[in-house]
């Protein structure tokens, strides 16, 4: 969402500094994989679909396929630049804050909120099968607008 204060002056760019993000995580700083992470990380931290992605790409000028987007996406993700949180077996985002958290999914809005992790708290959890260990758990906690 642009303000008028953004739109006023020139953003400077972060390219330098993505390019060292990119070979930091053992990724090829692709002209491509360098214009999508200039989407997804010049802002504040949050949570975005490929469609949605595509969608800002097609925008910004930036001429990439849908399979483009999905395979640096999941790229990203495994470099561990990116978190992905799936909702259903159709739909996954892609969450810039890598940390600990959990969240609410307003249903009727298709939007992540995050949820602190500390505000999760379990009382039970049971032990991973042998031989495995836990690796992270995700709270996803489904809403929608209340009835008035
Ligand atoms: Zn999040």
């Amino acid at each position: 969402m642009p303000d008028r204060e953004t739109a006023a002056r020139p953003v400077p760019s972060r390219k330098p500094c993505l390019t060292a993000v990119l070979r930091m995580a053992g990724l090829r700083p692709t002209r491509q994989r360098v214009a999508l992470a200039e989407l997804l990380f010049a802002g504040p931290h949050r949570h975005v679909s490929a469609e949605q992605l595509h969608g800002e790409a097609s925008s910004a000028d930036v001429n990439v396929s849908l399979a483009t987007i999905y395979n640096t996406l999941h790229q990203f993700h495994e470099a561990g630049l990116l978190r992905e949180v799936a909702i259903d077996a159709s739909r996954s985002y892609f969450d810039t804050d890598t940390s600990d958290h959990h969240h609410f999914y307003v249903e009727d809005e298709q939007r992540m909120i995050d949820i602190p992790a500390e505000s999760v708290e379990f009382k039970a959890l049971p032990k991973a099968p042998d031989g495995m260990e836990v690796s992270h758990v995700d709270v996803v906690i489904r809403v929608r607008r209340a009835q008035a």
